[in-house]
C-alpha cells in the first residue's frame, strides 16, 4: 500500500474510534484479532444502511419479500451447498517470520504490481502525447504494456487452473517462481500450501456424547434455499420472484487484516432471484444494473466503482461480477452478482429427499427455477462510506476542517440544535426543537464549548444539519439552520425545521435517483 493510501486509512480507522463508530472488540483485553463492535454513531450508520438496501430490495419490489433465518442450520445443509467439501482457502506460512498468508492473495497483489506499472506507463505516455494521447490504443498496442498485460493473464491463469485441480504443490511452484517474499519481512522462506475450511464449528446439545456437530453460516444464501418452498407457497409467489435476507456470517479467514474489510464475524445483505431456466443472462444483466444504480444513488463518485467480470466461475455459477469499490487501500469487492443456476436447489433436493419445484401454471410444468444471487457485505459497504466521506477540507480562512460528508439519508444523527448561550430561556427553546423534531429523526443537543466548536464537532461526526437558537429567536421564532457540506447558515421558521430537514434525509429523495 502506498504510504499516502496508508496514511489515509489510518485516519479513517481512528477517526472511527474517536467518533464513536467502530471499536475494536473486547479491547480492554487487547482485542480480539478481525472482530470489532460497532458504536453508537456506527450502529446508526450500520441501521441506516441496511435500511436502504431493504427499501430498495424488499419494499419497492412487489415480488421481493424479506426473511430472517437461523445462523445455525441443520448440518446437513452445509453437505449440500458445496462448504463442508470445498469451502476453503489456500494458505502458506512463512517460515522466518511465521506470518500467515493466503497464497492466491500473494500471487493476486504479485499482479496488482504489475498492473501498478501498467499505470505509470500510461501516465508518463499521456504526459507526452498531450491531447493526442489515445488511452484504448496506447494500451493494446505499446509492446511494454501489452506484455505486462500477458504476464498477468498467464500468471491468473496458471493460478486458476492449478486452484481447481486442487495442484497446491504448483501453487507453491509459481509463488517460487515469481520470487514472491512476504511483503512484511521480504523473506523467500515458504511452507507448502495446505488447503483450509473456513467454516467455525460449535457444538449443538448438552452432553459429549449427544452432541450434534453445527457449523456458524459462512454465509446467509442458504438460509434462503432451504425455505424457498415454504415462502413461494405462503406468499403465493410466481416466478420471477426473489427473498431478501440480512444477517451475520461467520467465517475463520486466513488473514483478516484490513479493519472491517475482511471480519471473522460479519453482517450480509443478500437476496436470491428466482427464475425460468434460460432466462439467466437477461436477469444477470438487470441485477448488475440494477444494483450499480443503488450504489450511485448514494453520490459517492460513479469513479470510485467498476466492475469486475469473473473468467474463472465458482462450481455452481455460469456468470459471475463484483462490484467493486475504490477503498483507501484501492478497487477491491464490494458486492458479488452471480447466476447460480439450479445448483442449490437441486443439491438441498438429492440430500433432503424433498422436491424444491416450482409448478409453473402458465407452461403447465414444474421445474426447478435457476437462481440469480446479489451479496453484499454491510460492514464493507459501511466502510465504503465512511472511509469516502472523511476528508480534511482547507478553508478561505487558511484553517481546515475534518469532516465526514456521509449522505445524509444514512447519516446518523440529521440534526444537532445548540443554544447560542447557557442562559436567557435559549436552552429550553432548544430543547423544545428536540422534542419536537425527535418524533422524526434522530437529533442530538448540544450546549458546550463555543458554536464554531460545536460546529466542528458535527462536521467530524457526519451530522447533516446544525441548527441555533439565539436572542432572536424567543422574537421571532426563527433559528439559523447551518448545512455540514457548503457551511451555508440560513435563518429559517421553526415550524419549517422538519420539512427543510426531511427534504434531504428522506429515504425517497434518494432512492428516487435510481
Ligand atoms: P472475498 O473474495 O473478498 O473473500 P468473497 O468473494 O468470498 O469475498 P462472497 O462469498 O461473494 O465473498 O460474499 C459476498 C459479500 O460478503 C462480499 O462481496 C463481501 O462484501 C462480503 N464479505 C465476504 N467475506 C467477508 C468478510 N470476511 N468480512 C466482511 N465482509 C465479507
Amino acid at each position: 500500500m502506498a504510504t499516502n493510501q496508508d496514511d489515509q486509512f489510518k485516519k479513517v480507522i481512528s477517526h472511527a474510534k474517536e467518533y464513536g463508530y467502530v471499536f475494536q472488540s473486547s479491547e480492554i483485553y487487547d482485542g480480539l484479532s478481525a472482530v470489532y463492535d460497532y458504536a453508537q454513531n456506527g450502529a446508526e450508520l450500520k441501521k441506516n444502511i441496511r435500511d436502504y438496501w431493504w427499501r430498495a430490495m424488499v419494499q419497492m419490489h412487489d415480488n421481493i419479500v424479506g426473511i430472517d433465518a437461523a445462523i445455525f442450520m441443520h448440518p446437513t445443509t452445509w453437505k449440500a451447498s458445496g462448504h463442508v467439501d470445498a469451502f476453503n482457502d489456500p494458505l502458506i506460512d512463512n517460515k522466518d517470520s511465521k506470518k500467515r498468508y493466503r497464497a492466491d492473495v500473494l500471487i493476486e497483489d504479485y499482479c496488482a504490481k504489475i498492473e501498478a506499472k501498467i499505470e505509470k506507463e500510461v501516465k508518463k505516455a499521456e504526459k507526452r502525447f498531450g491531447d493526442a494521447f489515445n488511452k484504448d490504443e496506447f494500451i493494446s498496442t505499446n509492446p511494454r504494456v501489452v506484455g505486462y498485460y500477458e504476464k498477468i493473464e498467464n500468471i491468473l491463469t496458471r493460478m486458476g487452473k492449478s486452484l481447481e485441480k486442487e495442484d497446491l504443490t504448483d501453487v507453491k511452484a509459481l509463488i517460487e517462481e515469481l520470487e514472491i517474499a512476504d511483503p512484511l519481512t521480504g523473506s523467500r522462506n515458504w511452507t507448502d500450501v495446505k488447503q483450509f475450511n473456513l467454516m467455525f464449528g460449535t457444538k449443538l446439545g448438552a452432553s459429549a456424547e449427544t452432541a450434534m456437530d453445527l457449523y456458524l453460516r459462512p454465509e446467509t444464501a442458504q438460509g434462503i434455499f432451504v425455505n424457498f418452498l415454504n415462502v413461494q407457497k405462503t406468499g403465493r409467489m410466481k416466478i420471477p420472484f426473489g427473498i431478501a435476507q440480512t444477517g451475520k456470517a461467520f467465517r475463520n479467514e486466513i488473514v483478516a487484516r484490513q479493519f472491517i474489510f475482511r471480519m471473522r464475524e460479519f453482517e450480509q445483505m443478500e437476496m436470491q432471484f428466482f427464475i425460468k431456466p434460460g432466462t439467466q443472462k437477461e436477469w444477470f444483466n438487470h441485477w448488475k444494473e440494477t444494483r450499480m444504480k443503488w450504489h450511485l444513488s448514494l453520490g459517492m463518485g460513479e469513479d470510485n466503482y467498476r466492475f469486475h467480470d469473473h473468467e474463472k466461475l465458482a462450481h455452481y455459477a455460469d456468470a459471475a461480477t463484483d462490484i467493486e469499490f475504490k477503498f483507501p487501500f484501492g478497487f477491491k469487492e464490494l458486492e458479488g452478482i452471480h447466476s447460480r443456476t439450479d445448483f442449490d436447489l437441486k443439491q438441498h433436493e438429492e440430500f433432503s429427499g424433498k422436491k424444491l419445484q416450482y409448478f409453473d401454471h402458465e407452461e403447465n410444468a414444474s421445474y426447478t427455477p435457476y437462481v440469480l444471487e446479489t451479496s453484499i457485505g454491510l460492514d464493507r459497504m459501511f466502510l465504503a462510506v465512511f472511509s469516502n466521506a472523511l476528508m480534511e477540507e482547507e478553508l478561505e480562512n487558511n484553517t481546515t476542517r475534518t469532516v465526514l460528508k456521509l449522505p445524509a439519508v444514512l447519516a446518523p444523527v440529521k440534526a444537532a440544535i445548540f443554544p447560542l448561550v447557557k442562559k436567557d430561556g435559549l436552552p429550553e427553546v432548544a430543547k423544545q426543537i428536540v422534542e419536537d423534531l425527535k418524533w422524526d429523526f434522530n437529533v442530538f443537543y448540544d450546549e458546550k464549548d463555543a458554536v464554531g466548536k460545536r460546529y466542528r464537532r458535527q462536521d467530524a461526526n457526519g451530522t447533516p444539519f446544525c441548527i441555533t437558537v439565539d436572542h432572536d429567536t424567543l422574537e421571532d421564532k426563527t433559528v439559523t439552520i447551518r448545512h455540514r457540506d457548503t457551511m451555508e447558515q440560513k435563518r429559517v421558521k421553526i415550524e419549517d425545521l422538519k420539512r427543510i430537514i426531511k427534504a434531504e434525509v428522506d429515504v425517497k429523495h434518494w432512492l428516487q435517483k435510481m
